[in-house]
């Protein structure tokens, strides 16, 4: 990504030098806006200033003249939470100009494999958009299914439903602790910095070989009434399985993901996992069917003519 012609295009650009603990200034309020931006910053570092200021100037309710100091290392940057400040704002949107989804999220949705080969080439194609190490794993982080967690000196980048490390700067000691409960845990070397990549969760067990059965013209959702009808009882089926399937519908919202459907069924079998009212569906013989239709159904739906 060219940032820095693409806002050329937009605001007119200076570099400055001073002492205070600020990256960059953008005057909004001024046509073109006018941005000074630090000179003597680290090229990646650079690279995401100029990224986070575009943004404040693409999102039009971004207004005044913004201080920004782009602290990487904060929660703040390192957490997508849902009421945004202007700087988180520009963070994530710089995040993903610089890694863009359309590019990182089918490479993250075709890793099945969660070992170090597949991971290493990961990192290797991630180094090629040229963000900070940190920057990059918060990226990647977001496209992976729960249960991944990077550490970076006393940073980190977890994917969503991963277990909290604590707040950074973290110590050696939480580290470690963590790393100790981890399932597996592997370290790299990406961008000449260490770092260690940590599973929580069982890596997704192999999928269940499902008899494709050609008669079997049942809709996903007569397949999970049975299921439930059989788990829970009659009384109980159709309130299980509204609940069943609000756990799926948030997969849907993440269809941008580009999740296949072996990751989509394994999403969804750790979210049920974790739900004590309803995890005794996935000891069901046909919960596996279901799955495998619907999984079915939400690729098929992202790859129709609406799109
Ligand atoms: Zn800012």
């Amino acid at each position: 990504m060219d940032i820095k012609s693409l806002l050329l295009e937009k605001a007119q650009v200076e570099y400055a030098s001073w002492s205070h603990e600020c990256d960059a200034v953008t005057v909004l309020g001024e046509n073109p806006p006018r941005v000074f931006v630090k000179s003597d910053l680290h090229l990646l570092r650079e690279r995401f200033t100029l990224a986070h200021e575009y943004a404040h100037i693409q999102l039009p309710w971004h207004v005044g003249t913004v201080n920004c100091h782009i602290d990487t290392t904060s929660e703040e940057y390192s957490v997508a939470a849902v009421a945004g400040s202007q700087e988180r704002e520009a963070n994530e949107f710089a995040s993903r100009l610089l890694v863009p989804d359309r590019w990182i999220s089918p490479m993250a949705g075709s890793l099945t494999s969660f070992e170090r080969p597949a991971m290493q080439g990961m990192l290797d194609a991630l180094a090629c958009a040229e963000v900070s190490a940190h920057a990059g794993l918060i990226a990647l982080s977001r496209h992976l299914l729960p249960g991944h967690a990077f550490f970076i000196d006393q940073n980190f980048a977890i994917s969503r439903g991963t277990s909290w490390p604590g707040r950074a700067p973290l110590t050696d000691g939480e580290i470690e602790q963590y790393l100790e409960r981890s399932v597996t845990v592997e370290e790299f070397t990406h961008q000449g910095r260490n770092i260690f990549w940590a599973l929580t969760t069982e890596p997704s067990e192999p999928r269940f070989i499902v008899q494709k059965n050609p008669d079997d013209d049942r809709t996903p959702h007569q397949v999970l009434i049975a299921c439930c009808t059989r788990i829970f009882g009659e009384g109980f089926a159709k309130s299980k399985a509204m609940s069943i399937n609000g756990v799926v519908g948030g997969m849907i919202n993440d269809s941008d993901l580009h999740w296949h459907e072996s990751a989509i069924i394994s999403v969804v079998r750790q979210r049920i996992e974790a739900k004590d009212d309803l995890k005794d569906v996935l000891t069901d013989h046909d919960f596996a069917i279901y799955l495998e239709k619907k999984a079915q159904t939400i690729v098929q739906k992202r790859s129709g003519p609406s799109q």
